[in-house]
């Protein structure tokens, strides 16, 4: 509580005032903080049990399947591909002698390989969904469309089974408005964790879920589901359409590839513009998302505001933190107020920063050159903080703006010919749309008309 009240008071301060004049405003919010402490004290004895007890966290482990379908191109090798998977050496070598004993490689373009793989979240209330790793628990060679060679993993080893019922792709619509809670509101629907992560990891070039979305707000989304002979669900796969209706605006991604190859798809806003942009707005891939929305509005240290100029994320401590856009470290270190600090530079007006990590990436050091996504650090305490948490900041020539303002090029944007190729598949998904009613689905095999990879 003092914690909290302290940072609240101090800490955009003390990003803002140098040495001398920061002791006279520790002295202030001391003082402040003995006057919210009254207030906040006749506050807790007039809370009644029931809400007290809501404070209990209770965490959750789940368990779900995750897969990558991957169609063989010219070129692959059962190497590359397997390397691209990030398995390791020791596994590699392994599914590779396996495979060459069933002559499984010999790759077929056209064909798919299917990586299924274990992913574990831990769940807080239902309300957090934290991603940890995944682990690999099968390959499928595809062989025709009802025979598929599965390379099985068990403990270290792995052996090969002959797998003959094929699952059933179907396109379902999931439709939910939020009420309290996005995750919650998003797992009502049916749809699976796995699915509502990559939802809102897809989005995270474009929305803020800590912050942009509100109670109201409506979601649709428009996904793969794979089916077993019994009409059980094994999995979902990728979303095809997503739409975000809030504040009266309408965020909408189309999974599309604009040279019609499966492997060349991207996200595409309805202006057909990629959704990958070179800045990440939540550069956590974390789905942490407090239920209290209104308190989070107006929380001076979440948002960004006057005395506050950047953005926090909460996220548990040792979270990666990725490099929001491509660009090269300028400062790796201890800034006093900030903690442990990445700052990197995109280009000559434009930079990031990131503070109270735990940790550094290893290796990382001034002039290292990083990928949009690599990981620099990990979320922590370091510095003036209240708990664990990510402070992002935008710099745009040394001055902090408001990430929620700022509007990063995208890095495809569809013209002439491929716009209006793109517009004509847009009104394919428009008729699917209103065809799949909520909870409706339909086989894959019966949509002609979309190419839907
Ligand atoms: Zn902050």
């Amino acid at each position: 509580m003092i914690n909290t009240i302290r940072a609240v008071v101090a800490q955009p301060l003390f990003f803002l005032f140098d040495h001398s004049i920061r002791k006279f405003f520790i002295f202030v919010s001391l003082f402040l903080v003995a006057l919210f402490l009254l207030g906040a004290n006749i506050h807790i004895y007039n809370m009644s049990f029931s809400l007290l007890n809501q404070k209990i966290v209770t965490e959750e482990e789940i368990s779900e399947n995750t897969v990558n379908t991957v169609t063989i191109e010219k070129g692959d090798t059962l190497n590359n591909i397997l390397k691209r998977e990030n398995i390791s050496n020791e596994d590699i070598q392994k599914i590779i002698s396996i495979a060459e004993s069933k002559n499984l490689t010999l790759l077929k373009i056209g064909k798919t390989i299917t990586f299924e793989y274990t992913l574990n979240l831990i769940e807080n209330d239902g309300e957090e969904l934290t991603t940890e790793q995944k682990t690999l628990n099968m390959i499928s060679f595809e062989i025709d469309n009802t025979k598929s060679v599965d390379i099985v993993k068990s403990g270290n080893n792995f052996s090969t089974e002959i797998n003959s019922v094929p699952l059933t792709k179907l396109i379902t619509k999931y439709e939910t408005i939020v009420d309290s809670n996005v995750i919650s509101s998003l797992k009502t629907t049916g749809l699976s964790s796995n699915s509502i992560v990559s939802l809102i990891n897809t989005y995270s070039h474009q929305i803020d879920f800590q912050r942009q979305i509100h109670p109201g707000d409506k979601i649709t989304v428009i996904t793969e589901k794979f089916v077993t002979a019994d009409s059980k669900l094994s999995h979902h796969g990728d979303i095809i359409y997503a739409c975000i209706e809030t504040q009266g605006n309408e965020y909408e991604i189309y999974k599309y590839s604009p040279t019609g190859g499966k492997e060349q798809y991207d996200f595409f806003s309805s202006e057909g513009q990629s959704i990958k942009s070179t800045l990440l707005k939540t550069p956590i891939k974390v789905v942490r998302i407090s239920s209290t929305f209104g308190y989070r509005h107006t929380h001076p240290v979440h948002g960004y505001g006057a005395m506050h100029k950047g953005v926090d994320f909460s996220a548990p401590v040792g979270t990666p933190i990725y490099a929001a856009g491509n660009g090269v470290v300028e400062f790796v270190g201890w800034v006093s107020g900030y903690g442990r600090i990445v700052i990197l530079k995109h280009s000559n007006n434009l930079s990031t920063a990131y503070a109270h990590a735990s940790r550094f990436a290893s290796n990382l050091k001034k002039g290292s050159n990083v990928r949009q996504g690599d990981i620099i650090a990990f979320v922590g305490t370091s510095g003036n903080v209240t708990g664990s948490h990510l402070h992002y900041e935008i710099r745009e020539n040394g001055k902090q703006i408001n990430p929620a303002n700022f509007k990063s090029a995208p890095s495809i944007q569809l013209t002439g010919m491929g716009l209006a190729k793109f517009n004509k598949f847009k009104n394919q998904i428009s008729h699917l749309h209103s065809k799949l009613d909520d909870n409706i689905e339909i086989a894959a095999a019966d949509i002609k008309e979309i190419n839907l990879f």
